[in-house]
């Protein structure tokens, strides 16, 4: 960029402040990479919206050094992460899903983290402070982008400093949309979403109501769907275990004028009686399960809300665009530290678009199947056809929705394959479903996660460039493939681990792992061309991208 007239110039411009362009500016500082975060409003938000974070973006904050802050900051250890359905509070049960796997403070088997609730109330904040401890990472509040220009070897961006209110412009070598789903850089680019005809439109109502769980007989429960006898069905989500919650209510009425919505009157209908409350705020949004048809334009990537939109019910949102910025941020890296081949980064679409398009695939097909249950006007009688009408509803309901609220395939078993920067070793791809995860090193898979010592899992190793690991007492010397990334200057560790039970589970002796922990090679013996394996895995074999 060097005839820029631009008076700022940054490697990387993040725009927006949610928490993908935040969890992106916590990785590139972790990578130590110079980065600049606009972000057009000022604090952390007033208003709640995501809650759960699965096992896998659990894993990220994990790297990022912050997921005890998160812990501490979301729900207590002890409230169940458990998914009831009822007519009222004051009235029947319906059905209950429990989800043994999710809340608590001990690890799961496939992940050295559990799923965790923390509202973007409480992480946000954690995520901006740990975003801001980094040297390499700035953050300007109060900013907002106003256009994008694409200027050869560099992108230039026009920013309105609303304290200010003046423009400034910023050159910057890649630009990472993170703007959300009313990003003004998309639109310009021309992309559009697709995906499903779908449009839901819902007012949220935040209110405290301190342990609403002490005046009805249901007992604690982090998601509660309301049903009544017209199919209205309400979600009272748990923001914090404590005190805190967020009641959706569906309906074009209430988001055409949300200020006249009778936030009181609704939260009373939903609980069934009268209970301690204030009504904290209400706001409108509305749902959509699309997909960008393309996630990056030459120097400018798309993530996060951005790129994808879904309901919130399967709760995958922010989930998969913390997945996104885990893909971009050592990519990114890689190419400003020189050793990136020139395709690395066009690999960003092909590796997490299918991502997007399964996971938003998944939230469009769970939310028909909860939109799509029959009613029953009988659902709220106190008579046998009341309770039959219960038990109906109940049994489909936990057939329909555990896939809902269970996503454990989802969150730890997505597979970039194929990819044009993984070496396929023609191996058949696992059988995997949305909700089970099944540990491989299937090439394009998340490296498994195993203890090697106390609070030390295998996967804390992947984090600043490759890691080969050398796998059981007889694995072979990989001196000519360490040799082949020395050539190429790209930083590698490698590491042996001489345990039968860890070698059965990475189902090779040599497994390459890149540095967001998924499995860019694997093989029995050091390959007879190790530079061909290097130059592919760092995007610079362009044959692969044909
Ligand atoms: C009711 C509700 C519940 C949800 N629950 C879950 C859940 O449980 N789990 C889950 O995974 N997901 C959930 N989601 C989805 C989740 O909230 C979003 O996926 C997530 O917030 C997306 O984060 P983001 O950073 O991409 O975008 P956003 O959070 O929208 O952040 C974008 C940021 O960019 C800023 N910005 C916009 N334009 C500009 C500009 N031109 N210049 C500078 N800054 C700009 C905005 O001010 C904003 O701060 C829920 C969503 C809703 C509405």
């Amino acid at each position: 960029m060097s005839s820029s007239p631009s008076p700022l110039e940054t490697p990387v411009l993040i725009v927006g402040g949610g928490p993908v362009g935040l969890g992106l500016a916590c990785d590139l500082g972790m990578r130590g990479v110079s980065c600049l975060l606009v972000e057009q409003g000022e604090g952390p938000p007033d208003h709640p919206r995501a809650t759960a974070l699965n096992a896998r973006s659990m894993e990220f904050m994990r790297r990022w050094g912050i997921s005890e802050d998160v812990h501490a900051a979301g729900t207590p250890e002890d409230f169940p992460h458990t998914a009831l359905y009822v007519t009222t509070f004051a009235d029947f049960e319906i059905a209950r899903i429990e989800r043994p796997g999710h809340g608590g403070r001990a690890p799961i088997g496939p992940s050295p983290e559990r799923p965790q609730r923390c509202n973007q109330l409480f992480l946000d904040p954690i995520l901006t402070r740990r975003a801001k401890s980094f040297d390499t990472v700035e953050i300007r509040q109060l900013c907002r982008l106003e256009s994008v220009t694409e200027a050869g070897d560099h992108v230039v961006a026009t920013i309105h400093d609303r304290a200010k209110d003046e423009r400034f412009q910023v050159a910057a070598r890649y630009v990472v949309d993170c703007s959300g789903g009313r990003t003004v850089i998309r639109r310009a680019l021309g992309i559009e979403m697709s995906g499903s005809p779908y449009v839901g439109y819902f007012v949220s109502i935040f209110v405290r109501a301190p342990e609403l769980w002490a005046h009805h007989a249901m007992g604690k429960a982090a998601l509660v769907t309301f049903v009544d006898a017209k199919g209205l069905w309400r979600n009272l989500i748990s923001l914090d275990g404590r005190e805190l919650y967020r009641l959706g209510v569906n309906g074009k009425t209430y988001y055409d004028a949300p200020d006249q919505v009778d936030a009181e009157g609704l939260f009373r209908e939903a609980i069934g009686k009268d209970v301690p409350h204030e009504i904290l705020s209400v706001r409108r949004w509305s749902a959509r399960n699309v997909v960008a048809d393309r996630y990056q334009q030459g120097r400018i990537f798309l993530a996060g809300d951005a790129a994808h939109l879904n309901h919130p019910a399967a709760g995958l949102g922010l989930n998969t665009g913390l997945g996104d910025v885990d893909n971009l941020g050592w990519k990114l890296a890689a190419m400003l530290a020189g050793w990136g081949g020139d395709r690395l980064l066009d690999s960003y679409e092909p590796e997490r678009r299918p991502v997007g398009l399964r996971n938003i695939g998944h939230a469009n097909t769970s939310h028909n199947s909860e939109r799509q249950q029959a009613t029953h006007p009988e659902i709220a009688m106190d008579t046998p056809a009341g309770a039959e009408a219960r038990r109906e509803m109940g049994a489909s309901l936990v057939g329909a929705q555990t896939k809902r609220v269970i996503t454990d395939g989802l969150a730890l078993g997505y597979q970039y394959a194929p990819s044009p920067i993984v070496s396929d070793d023609g191996s058949p791809p696992q059988p995997s479903t949305s909700a089970e995860y099944h540990a491989t090193t299937f090439p394009g898979s998340r490296a498994p996660h195993v203890w090697l010592a106390a609070g030390r899992s295998i996967i804390d190793m992947f984090d600043q460039g490759f890691t080969l690991l050398r796998l059981g007492a007889d694995a072979p010397q990989p001196a000519a493939l360490e040799g082949a990334f020395a050539q190429r200057g790209v930083p590698l560790k490698v590491v042996s681990v001489d345990d039968a039970a860890i070698a059965r589970l990475y189902e090779k002796p040599l497994v390459l792992v890149r540095p967001d922990g998924h499995v860019a090679w694997r093989g029995e013996a050091v390959p007879a061309d190790p530079l061909a394996v290097v130059d592919h895995v760092r995007g610079a074999d362009t044959a692969a991208f044909n």
